[in-house]
């Protein structure tokens, strides 16, 4: 695949329909400055100012522009939000329509045919993949993206987060709780989590025999 990705893009530079300068300024766009850090930042806000939430529900394109985020596959955009009695998945059926300047370029497994057919027919059991369960009440709603609306999942605000600050709050937003494949970190989860990649930071310091000799 990456082989004939890069005969394509040889080939198109030869033609002179592409500017390698400019393809590689968009790489590096979605890799270091797009990416779900920024669906999070528009949650967090929302969470914790009631008239900019409502603003993202009727008009998201303008509430998400307001912060910065707008572009390519964001220009019709929609926010639908979890609650009690709902909870909402986003799926393309057709092939891999994604909100790029909320959450960055999709996962795999978002592409993926299993992902898109399973989402339709058994919603309940791709979030059990996932290793979310909800409760027996609570309606799952899927949402299926097309080229012309792309749609964001504002997740619940998890309990026990009065009082927290903005960027506190959107370290709990992960890329898969605006999908609707996951839901937002507690504070708990979000502890072990820093932990843990505090401990991996730690093991990937130390010299290679040491880390990794045993295995
Ligand atoms: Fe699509």
């Amino acid at each position: 695949m990456d082989v004939r990705v890069r005969a394509l893009q040889t080939l198109l530079v030869q033609k002179g329909y592409i500017d390698p300068a400019a393809l590689d300024r968009i790489i590096e766009l979605y890799e270091k400055e797009v990416g779900p850090h920024n669906g999070a930042r528009v949650v967090a806000r929302a969470w914790d100012d009631a008239a900019y939430r409502e603003w993202l529900l009727t008009d998201a394109t303008a509430a998400i522009a307001d912060m910065g985020y707008s572009g390519r596959q964001g220009e019709h955009m929609v926010v639908v939000p979890n609650t009690a009695d709902e909870h909402n998945l986003v799926v393309c059926t057709l092939c891999s329509c994604y909100p790029w300047p909320v959450l960055g370029l999709p996962p795999v497994w978002y592409k993926s045919a299993p992902y898109r057919s399973k989402a339709v027919i058994d919603p309940r059991g791709v979030l059990a993949d996932f290793g979310v369960s909800l409760p027996a009440a609570q309606h799952i709603r899927v949402w299926d993206s097309t080229a012309e609306v792309r749609y964001l999942v504002l997740p619940e605000r998890p309990v026990g987060t009065e009082g927290w600050s903005r960027e506190q709050l959107a370290g709990l937003v992960t890329r898969d709780s605006m999908i609707g494949t996951g839901l937002a970190l507690t504070p708990q989860q979000a502890a072990a989590a820093s932990r843990a990649a505090a401990a991996a930071a730690a093991q990937a310091g130390t010299p290679a025999h040491s880390a990794g000799g045993a295995a």
